[in-house]
């Protein structure tokens, strides 16, 4: 199949990308026709978005609370209908938990006032983007999942999408289709955090070499239903309990319209506990009195996860290559001090269309030429804002206390700090074994009990996340070495998997003292915190089947 443009992922990245280089080639020969420009008319390009749920939107989770502003100029001059948010922010606040109490803080620190912001699900505002780029004539394709990159020396040419009707040992089945190639002119990366083939393209082409390692945190995230008159737009988030001072994160808690409540909690993958668990974490946080009254009477109607990449400016790769471009959170788009990343990726789609569409006028599609997208971010408010918090993320891998200290330094000295950039080591090497965590002291096995209604095990918040894969396919998680999992980890660190994954994929069987490791793949929401924070670094998240994954509506 050969299209123009094709675009991997139906994030807000991709979608915004399609639909302004749309723009872009319309209002080109718009103004040729009228004789206000002068040069070539443009053929109508073929732009394809590809992507691997069950619809768009399927796998879609965020926050969110988006600032308005990129989605405003990117729709502006074509016919659409409002966005669809839930609803204008009308109070926001930052609460400090300790076990028992929530206090709620005097003052709101700048980057978490959203005044002027919107309540939304991303499901429901890429759903929406889909339908723009459809009215537009842009092909949208759901459960087509690229599985890997077309390549023609180190020139990106396409990618070639996921087999269909495999059976566990890789054999055809009767169903079975093999992947079409998909060869484009431009190739658009927008994956979502840690993308399977921007991360291929990132490691053979260089494209990280000098920056910092990405960081990470994993966001989990429960919608409840809940009884009375819940105004939408209320925007809370928290610091401390259920977290100590030694993990970066916190938790927040929106409200939506329909007596719809998020509420979730984001925990920096660069922890030192092999026993983290951020399902738990959640869990523990609706216990909270000041939690636990807002959901009286509720009932938990959805829960996901994703990983969140926040390093920022210095761990962005190179945006381009010869025929490829990356964008949103695949290129790390996100300002981690804000907690927001729709806007930027937006505006990186917007900026990637443009530098293609300069490629379709030189009718060149080499690095060179489409490192226009670099630059335009690098003279943009888009890099501005990253760069005022360039080092904040980083500062918190010295503890909650210091981070606080340096992300006021930075504050002032516009990103700098005393150190830049701050120093950092890649979230998994962070890790401690658990002879350096607990001594000599014998391990005990977290526990907490979940009474089924406010607190729910993995397995039952996973119901609803509406997860599903073929389960007669080849596992889409691979372990390289099982053995290393079996023997090493076991003793090592525990088997973390069993506790960071949260979704229930890893399980030890225990056979006396030893452990079997048991890869539940079909479990899997997508939230890639398995291949961030392996410390062994030997699981490799690849491309299920098309359709398989989660099936978020809301999110
Ligand atoms: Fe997330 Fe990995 Fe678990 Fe899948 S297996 S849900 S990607 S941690």
């Amino acid at each position: 199949m050969e299209v123009d443009v094709l675009l991997v992922g139906a994030g807000p990245a991709s979608l915004a990308a399609a639909l302004h280089l749309k723009k872009l080639f319309n209002r080109h020969n718009r103004l040729l026709e009228s004789g206000e420009a002068s040069g070539r008319r443009l053929e109508d390009p073929v732009i394809l978005v590809v992507e691997k749920g069950k619809e768009v939107g399927a796998h879609a989770l965020s926050g969110a609370v988006v600032d308005p502003q990129a989605i405003e100029e990117l729709i502006e001059g074509i016919e659409a209908e409002a966005p669809p948010y839930e609803s204008p922010v009308i109070e926001d606040a930052l609460y400090i938990l300790t076990k028992r109490q929530a206090y709620r803080s005097s003052i709101t620190p700048p980057p978490l006032r959203n005044h002027g912001c919107y309540v939304a699900s991303l499901g429901k505002l890429v759903s929406w983007l889909a339908g723009l780029c459809e009215a537009q004539g842009i092909d949208v394709f759901p459960e087509f999942p690229a599985a890997e990159l077309l390549w023609e020396g180190n020139v990106v040419r396409g990618a070639r999408m996921g087999d269909k009707g495999r059976d566990h040992e890789g054999a055809p089945k009767s169903n079975y289709e093999p992947g079409i190639e998909v060869f484009a002119k431009a190739t658009v990366l927008g994956e979502g955090p840690r993308g399977t083939l921007s991360e291929t393209a990132v490691r053979r082409l260089g494209l990280a070499e000098g920056r910092q390692p990405q960081l990470y945190a994993v966001g989990v995230k429960e919608i409840w239903q809940v009884p009375g008159d819940l105004e939408p737009g209320v925007v809370y988030h928290t610091m401390g309990f259920p977290l100590g001072t030694e993990e970066f994160g916190g938790g927040f808690i929106y409200s939506m319209q329909d007596n719809l409540l998020d509420i979730g909690m984001v925990v920096g993958l660069d922890h030192e506990d092999p026993q983290m668990d951020c399902h738990r974490l959640l869990q523990q946080f609706k216990t909270h009195p000041w939690v636990r009254e807002m959901l009286e009477g509720g009932k938990p109607v959805s829960y996901g996860a994703k990983a969140i990449p926040e390093g920022g400016y210095y761990a962005m790769p190179r945006l381009y290559a010869d025929g490829l471009l990356i964008v949103g959170d695949s290129a790390g788009f996100l300002n981690s001090q804000r907690l927001k990343g729709i806007h930027l990726a937006v505006r990186s789609g917007m900026m990637a269309a443009e530098a293609i569409f300069d490629a379709f006028l030189k009718d060149e599609f080499s690095a060179s030429t489409l490192q226009g997208y670099q630059d335009r971010f690098e003279a943009s408010e888009a890099r501005r804002e990253l760069w005022r918090v360039r080092n904040f993320r980083q500062s918190f891998q010295s503890g909650f206390w210091r981070g606080m200290f340096h992300a006021g330094l930075q504050y002032v000295t516009g990103g700098r700090g005393l150190k830049d950039p701050f120093p950092i080591r890649p979230g998994h090497a962070r890790m401690r074994s658990l002879r350096e965590r607990f001594g000599d002291v014998p391990v005990r096995e977290p526990r907490m009990k979940f009474d089924g209604k406010l607190t729910l095990d993995k397995l039952s918040a996973l119901y609803l996340s509406d997860t599903a894969h073929e389960e007669d396919q080849p596992a889409h998680l691979k372990v390289l070495d099982p053995d290393i999992c079996d023997n090493r980890c076991t003793i090592e660190y525990g088997n973390p998997c069993q506790y960071f994954c949260p979704a229930n994929v890893y399980e030890i069987l225990r056979e006396k003292s030893a452990g079997k490791l048991q890869v539940n793949f079909s479990n899997c929401v997508h939230c890639k915190t398995c291949e961030i924070m392996d410390p062994y670094q030997i699981i490799r998240w690849t491309t299920p089947e098309g359709g398989g994954g989660p099936n978020w509506k809301l999110m």
